[in-house]
């Protein structure tokens, strides 16, 4: 099973893409994970990824395209995979309909732009394990502290007001079209139900 989940920022591809690898027992592959870990190492690649992240910007397709085919080289891929947050533009697409990939459904999991501003607002996530939990929704069990590590939560760069506003100006003008482009797979879910709903959403959506 290979799927794609399209959605804006924030409207929960990563916590989806997780539940439905555990479910699946594949791989979910977030290419912002992968771009976040380049950034950590502090590599001359990572700080060149990290002047767009911080500014609310899509990484250039062709570094993000080399990343992404690494990652689909390693053997956990065989079985097939879930990409959370690629592609995000026509032209990563494009990338994908010229390997031998064949995808077999795209998930666009859809949540109004208010309720993203005030979702990113409350996220925060684990600098080591890279967990993620919200203020509101998705709360760990001892405030502001990542439940496996026990070390302080940290909020993304990219999660502050104004990169946030960005983002989703972003995502309408480049990630958006991929809406269209995959028509035939698309299945829509609403992204605003409770994560349970969703999952079994998704998975009704997989079974069909
Ligand atoms: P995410 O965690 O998926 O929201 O990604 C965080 C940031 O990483 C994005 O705002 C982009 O700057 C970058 N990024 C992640 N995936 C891609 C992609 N497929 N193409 C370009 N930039 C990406």
């Amino acid at each position: 099973m290979k799927l794609i989940f399209l959605g804006a920022p924030g409207a929960g591809k990563g916590t989806q893409a997780a539940r439905i690898s555990a479910a699946l027992g594949i791989p979910a592959i977030s290419t912002g994970d992968i771009i976040r870990e380049a950034i950590k190492t502090g590599s001359p690649l990572g700080q060149q990824f990290k002047s767009y992240t911080d500014a609310g910007k899509l990484v250039p397709d062709e570094l993000v395209v080399a990343l992404l085919q690494d990652r689909l080289e390693k053997p956990d891929c065989q079985k097939g995979f879930i990409l959370d947050g690629f592609p995000r533009t026509i032209e990563q697409a494009k990338f994908l309909d010229n390997t031998d990939l064949v995808i077999d459904r795209v998930i666009d999991i859809e949540v109004a732009d208010e309720k993203i501003v005030k979702r990113m607002g409350g996220r925060r996530f684990c600098p080591q394990c890279q967990k993620t939990y919200h203020v509101e929704y998705s709360k760990p069990k001892k405030e502001g502290i990542c439940d496996t590590c026990n070390i302080p939560l940290s909020i993304r760069e990219d999660d502050k007001p104004e990169t946030v506003l960005n983002r989703l100006e972003v995502y309408h003008r480049q990630t958006e079209p991929l809406v269209e482009y995959y028509k035939d797979k698309l299945a829509v879910v609403d992204g605003t139900r409770t994560p349970d709903e969703i999952t079994d959403l998704i998975l009704e959506v997989l079974k069909a």
